[in-house]
């Protein structure tokens, strides 16, 4: 999964990134933080399921599931003519499959506001209507196309105009694509676009280090906008996270506790992400490693074994299926084997978070 952290000039885009990026915690398991170019890194998505599993089935070691961050340049009004880096930018976003966007929260005078004055609403909005603009674009720039296409007797072309009217009509009421419903048939046609409005969004709050839960009026906009629209919302302070990040693991725990905080950012970003884009994590547990997954919810046991290897999904014959609390309540495999608690199942099987799991396969 990739998500782009997107936000209006000095906002704590960089101090957010180099906080989830560089951030010990990240490190220590298995996806030492590798950047991919300058601006991407991956992290490992925090799971203390994986840690419980390594209590009863020992590994070599522990896999976390993995998120891609990609720090886009800031956005200004006019981007989707070209103001600023304009177009090599909104192309980035064309390719992920969320966005953060990092809304100001926090006053201080010594950072200046590209705006003048720090006011949440008001940058979630010009963002907004940047990438509306560009989906519009995008769309009447396809329209014609498809409309040739459509009049040869092109089905898929059909689908594709119906599609681009609707979306286009709902752009023109200003409203985000994210909020209009399309038969999954007519998504499917305009899927190859990349709208951006489209995608599920995550606000990050950037809050001063005063209010950390996000509780002062500015993060409450936020938190009302976020509602209107569908979108996540969670409330970080970027300053503080950076130099969390920079911590030892005994005295990160401290901090953290010091400040009033459970747990790092990292790890409440990446479980609303995985919440707003519908994910879940199953797990594989052998003696190699303990493994987490991650798949749409709705999954098929077939289509989990395909995030694997897609053999697997193409080969499937069964999946014998345990939960962590059986593991917990019988130690081991073999006795959960030998109390009739593992599941055999077949391909219809939906998946369900947390499931643990060995396939079969041709
Ligand atoms: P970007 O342009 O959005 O990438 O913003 P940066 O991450 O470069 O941050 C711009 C400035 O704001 C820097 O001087 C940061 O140190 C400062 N900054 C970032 N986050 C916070 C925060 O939570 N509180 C305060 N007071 N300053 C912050």
């Amino acid at each position: 999964m990739r998500a782009g952290i997107v936000g209006l000039p000095n906002v704590g885009k960089s101090t957010l990134f180099n906080a989830l990026t560089s951030s010990k915690a990240a490190q220590s398991a298995n996806y030492p933080f590798c950047t991919i170019e300058p601006n991407e890194g991956v992290v490992s998505v925090p799971d203390g399921r994986l840690e419980r599993i390594s209590r009863y089935i020992v590994p070599k070691k522990l896999v976390p599931a993995a998120l891609r961050l990609l720090d886009i340049a800031g956005i200004v009004k006019g981007a989707s003519e070209g103001e600023g880096l304009g177009n090599k930018f909104l192309s980035h976003i064309r390719e992920v499959e969320a966005i953060l966007q990092v809304v100001r929260c926090f006053e201080d005078p010594d950072v200046v506001h590209v705006a003048g004055v720090v006011d949440p609403m008001s940058d979630v909005e010009t963002v907004e209507i940047e990438l509306m603009l560009a989906d519009l674009q995008t769309l009447e720039n396809a329209l014609p196309k498809a409309e040739r296409t459509a009049k040869s007797g092109d089905k898929e072309a059909k689908l594709r105009v119906e599609a681009i009217k609707k979306s286009l009509e709902h752009l023109g009421k200003d409203q985000p694509l994210r909020t209009l419903t399309l038969d999954p048939p007519e998504a499917e046609a305009i899927s190859s676009f990349g709208l951006m409005t489209a995608k599920p969004i995550l606000y990050v709050a950037n809050v001063d280090e005063n209010d950390l839960h996000g509780e002062g009026p500015l993060a409450q906009k936020v938190r009302a906008r976020a509602k209107e629209i569908g979108a996540g919302v969670v409330a970080v302070c970027a300053k503080l996270e950076a130099e969390i990040a920079e911590l030892d693991e005994a005295d990160r725990l401290e901090m953290l506790h010091s400040s009033g905080l459970d747990e790092p950012a990292l790890a409440v970003l990446a479980r609303e992400a995985y919440r707003i884009l519908g994910l879940q994590s199953y797990f594989t547990a052998g003696e190699k490693e303990v493994r987490a997954w991650t798949i749409p919810i709705g999954a098929t046991a077939p289509q989990g074994a395909g995030v694997i290897h897609t053999d697997f999904e193409k080969g499937f014959i069964r999946a014998e299926v345990y939960t962590l609390d059986d593991l917990e309540t019988y130690k081991s495999e073999k006795e959960i084997r030998a109390a009739g608690k593992l599941r055999v199942e077949g391909k219809a099987y939906v998946m369900q978070d947390g499931d643990i799991c060995h396939f079969l396969f041709n």
